[in-house]
Order: C-alpha cells, then sequence, then structure tokens
C-alpha cells in the first residue's frame, strides 16, 4: 500500500491509474482514440468581479480542458496538492476520479468548503477534456439534452440598494435595455429603523420596508419579467416566516435564504409555511449535503452552485434527486464565462433546470474572457463544439490575471 506521505508527495513516481489497479482493479486502459493520460494541471486566477479560478488539465494527446472552481482563497493550492493524484489518469473516467479525490483529499476537509470547489474546478475541466476527446459537446456526457438554450437571470444591484424606486427604475432598464425577463435583487438591505442587526430579528417596520421594494420591482417589471429576492442567510425562522407570508400577494419568482444555512429544521418549517417560494442551495455541498434539503422538502427550489457543490456531475445528481421531489433547479452563479458554460450545460441536460444566475452586469468585460458570445437576450444557447463550447481569449486572461499568477501554459 501506498502511504499518506507518499500520498501527498507530489514527486511521487506511482500514479493514480496505479492506485486505482490496486483498490479498485481499475487500469484505465481502453480502445480507440480513448486512452489517453493526464500529464499536468495548471490554475491561475483572473481578477473579475470575484478572484476567479481558472483550471486548465493537459494530456499526453495534446487535447487541453478548462475548467474553473467558485472563487475564494486556497483553491489553487489545493488543486496543486491534488496534482499527483490525476497525473496518468484517464480523463474519461470522471466520475470515479471525483470520487478519488474526494477520499484522498479527505485530510484536508474534503466533504465540504473549498476543497470541494476545488474538486469542482478540475471536475468542470475534465469535462471539457472528456468532450474534446469524444468529439462532443458536454452536455452529451450529461445524458443529452432536454432544451437547446438555457435561461439566464441577471443579479441587479443600484447605488441606493434600500431605495425602492431606485430598485423598480434599474428591474425596468435591465429588462428593456439588456434584455432579460428574469432579475434578481437583495432584501437584506438596511431600512433604516433596526435597533440591532446581530438578532436576525425584523421589526414590522422593516418588513413593510422589504414589501415596498418587492411591490414596487414586481409592479414595474412583473408582467414581464420573474423577479426573485435575496436575503443571504440573514433572519430568524420567526422573522423569515412574516416576512414570506407578507409577500405571499406579490408575484416573488422566490425568496432566497431567509434563514441561517446550517439549520435545515429551521428552513424546512420556514419553507412548510408559506405560500411564498423559498429557494436554497448555493451554501450547501456535496450531494450529501444538498439530500437532506431536498428529502426533507425544506425548499422549493434548489439552489446548488455547479463550480462550488462538486461540479458538473455532482449537480445533474443534485438534480435528478430533486426531480424526484418535483423540486426546480435554479443554479447560483457568479462565475466566469468557464463556468457559467458548464452550468448551462448541466441546465440543458436536467429536466427540472428553472435558470443560471449571472452575476457580473456591472463588469464590462465578463464575456471578453472567451472567444465566443455566451448570453443573448437572457439565454444561454448551448454550442455544439465539443466539451464546454468556450475558448479562453488568452490575451485577456493575461490582462486580467491577479498579480503575482502566471499565464497557462500552451497546449
Ligand atoms: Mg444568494
Amino acid at each position: 500500500m501506498v502511504s499518506y506521505d507518499e500520498l501527498h508527495d507530489p514527486n511521487a513516481e506511482y500514479t493514480m491509474r496505479e492506485l486505482s489497479a490496486e483498490t479498485m482493479g481499475v487500469t484505465g486502459e481502453r480502445g480507440g482514440n480513448r486512452d489517453v493520460e493526464i500529464t499536468d494541471v495548471q490554475t491561475t486566477m483572473v481578477d473579475g468581479n470575484f478572484p476567479w479560478t481558472l483550471v486548465r488539465v493537459y494530456t499526453d494527446a495534446g487535447i487541453v480542458g478548462t475548467g474553473e472552481a467558485y472563487w475564494g482563497a486556497g483553491a489553487p493550492e489545493l488543486i496543486e496538492r491534488m496534482k499527483p493524484f490525476v497525473i496518468g489518469e484517464n480523463p474519461l473516467d470522471i466520475d470515479r476520479m471525483t470520487e478519488h479525490l474526494v477520499q484522498k483529499m479527505s485530510g484536508e476537509g474534503s466533504i465540504g468548503g473549498v476543497t470541494v470547489t476545488a474538486i469542482s474546478g478540475i471536475e468542470v475541466a475534465l469535462h471539457d477534456l472528456a468532450g474534446k476527446i469524444l468529439g462532443v459537446p458536454a452536455y452529451q456526457l450529461l445524458g443529452g439534452k432536454y432544451r437547446d438554450k438555457v435561461r439566464v437571470y441577471c443579479d441587479c444591484h443600484t447605488a441606493d440598494e434600500a431605495d425602492p424606486i431606485a430598485c423598480a427604475d434599474e428591474a425596468e432598464r435591465v429588462v428593456d435595455e439588456l434584455g432579460y425577463d428574469a432579475l434578481k435583487f437583495d432584501l437584506d438591505v438596511p431600512s433604516g429603523h433596526e435597533k440591532d442587526r446581530a438578532n436576525r430579528h425584523l421589526r414590522g417596520i422593516e418588513i413593510d420596508h422589504k414589501v415596498s421594494i418587492v411591490e414596487a420591482v414586481t409592479e414595474r417589471v412583473g408582467s414581464r419579467a420573474d423577479v426573485a429576492f435575496d436575503c443571504h442567510w440573514t433572519f430568524s425562522g420567526g422573522s423569515a416566516k412574516r416576512l414570506a407570508e407578507a409577500l405571499e400577494p406579490y408575484d416573488v419568482w422566490w425568496l432566497e435564504d431567509p434563514v441561517p444555512p446550517e439549520n435545515h429544521d429551521v428552513q424546512r418549517e420556514v419553507t412548510q409555511s408559506t405560500s411564498t417560494p423559498i429557494g436554497v442551495g448555493e451554501n450547501v455541498y456535496r450531494k450529501h449535503g444538498q439530500r437532506r434539503l431536498i428529502e426533507n422538502q425544506a425548499v422549493d427550489i434548489i439552489a446548488p452552485d455547479m463550480p462550488k457543490v462538486g461540479g458538473m456531475r455532482e449537480t445533474r445528481k443534485i438534480a435528478d434527486l430533486a426531480d424526484m421531489y418535483y423540486i426546480p433547479v435554479a443554479m447560483h452563479n457568479v462565475a466566469s464565462p468557464i463556468a457559467t458554460m458548464g452550468s448551462a450545460h448541466v441546465g440543458a441536460a436536467i429536466p427540472n433546470s428553472l435558470a443560471v444566475e449571472y452575476h457580473s452586469y456591472e463588469l464590462g468585460w465578463w464575456e471578453d474572457l472567451v472567444e465566443e458570445d455566451v448570453i443573448e437576450d437572457g439565454y444561454i444557447e448551448i454550442p455544439e463544439k465539443p466539451g464546454l463550447g468556450v475558448t479562453l481569449d488568452m490575451d485577456v486572461v493575461e490582462e486580467k490575471m491577479v498579480d503575482g499568477e502566471t499565464l497557462f501554459d500552451e497546449a
């Protein structure tokens, strides 16, 4: 057996293929042109509205896959530590490799947090890579298409986020000028009536202020757009129930994360208390975390973040479980075009896709990071090119890299 130190030695001579052969009787070898080996994994961070972690997986066939991990400190370091476990592997064995990374990185905390996001980045790159090796778009690897294009909802901000009229004006602008028919606004904004922001309790006058934002926005664009409202895990169960009930007369697409994310009993109680749809999921990791929300019917809409929750196949598995409870999927997303397109491929392949988030409309150059058009008229058309179907513009990557980062090697 291989020792723990050997496992974590990046210069070790064994490969994960040998480990797999030892532990699972799998060699990874196969016929056709599919006997490909991973030779390297590299990351670079781009300074978007978040520090996006881009990942590239290189092979001995000269084919490179590009992915993205959810932003956050530590992901590049963790991916560097995972290199010994993927070099020498066949990139077509996506599920087994992902599961082995979870097992081998258990000491770093691989069932939640940044280790899962780091694994997700490799997993997304493997879908791009496997699609290119097999000559099929990534959605094909996930079981094929339910739809040719995926709806995108635009996360909106205003200079005065607590002013209902400013929110309604911005909603109208985004619908009329940017072409979206699905929006989201923050609702955990200060009303000016707070006595204590730490105790999670909402006073009646604060609820009235939140209702005035929802009323102004939905009355202005409600006939032309669906609008969700995000609370970012702010309120007590009792306050969340009162807020959700007060919003019942309005056409709220969903009310997001009204209570903190850890206690699913409270979450369930809030969701079951109201006809206002409750959306939850961006802070829950892997299918095991999402399972508890779904099986407890603690959500009306599940909102996994694909490059954070475990990757494209993990999101597909979550969506399948959610579908058994007739729960739709609205994918949380703050990524660059790389993981956004990964989420879109998942959205094409699952029956219960509601929408994918776009969170960068104020950035100005989001779409310049890739050579292709991505979002048009509020939808992402699913590319037919092999893999994810988007190509990094290396000049833009180089221009926008976080200080001190190194550009990817050529394929
Ligand atoms: Mg949110």
